[in-house]
């Protein structure tokens, strides 16, 4: 099973789901805009992957059908197309991707609802003296060195 997930997804998850976990070069760069934690954490695990030129165009066409095409951004309409590409189930709580997914018969998933665990908290623990930070820093203020970001237990 593999599982196309989009920004909210990633947003709302503590752990990747089970099974193998895809997204559009669009949405790691998203997450990397906001400086997020959980691609430290997953960077190894997520599997990035370019949606066809063909299946894009399948879904542009079948979100200006439905009204949806003005509320996706181009990383949306790259989700939706991946999944047709490989096959994959789209995990979004985005309602108008859900909404294409619908009409265009693509299995869809809401994060909320399909049992992953929302995030709660992160903490960031320096690479060099080990020392735990609440607060995302880009150098440890102890030492200078790298942080990383840990889910709190
Ligand atoms: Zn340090």
């Amino acid at each position: 099973m593999v599982l196309i997930l989009d920004s909210s997804a990633l947003f709302a998850m503590e752990d990747l789901p089970e099974g193998d976990s895809l997204c559009p070069p669009g949405v790691v760069e998203e997450l990397r805009r906001y400086k997020d934690g959980r691609l430290d954490l997953w960077g190894d695990l997520l599997r990035v992957s370019d949606c066809t030129k063909a299946s894009e165009e399948r879904v542009k066409a079948a979100a200006k059908k439905s009204g949806d095409l003005g509320r996706l951004s181009p990383v949306d309409i790259s989700v939706i197309a991946l999944a047709i590409d490989v096959g994959g189930i789209v995990l979004s709580d985005d309602y108008s991707i859900e909404n294409v997914c619908a009409i265009m018969g693509i299995e869809y998933r809401p994060v909320g609802t399909s049992g992953i665990k929302r995030i709660e908290k992160w903490n960031y623990r320096c690479l060099g003296c080990g020392k735990w930070f609440k607060e995302k820093m880009d150098d440890c203020p102890v030492c200078g060195s790298g942080m990383r970001a840990h889910r709190k237990r």
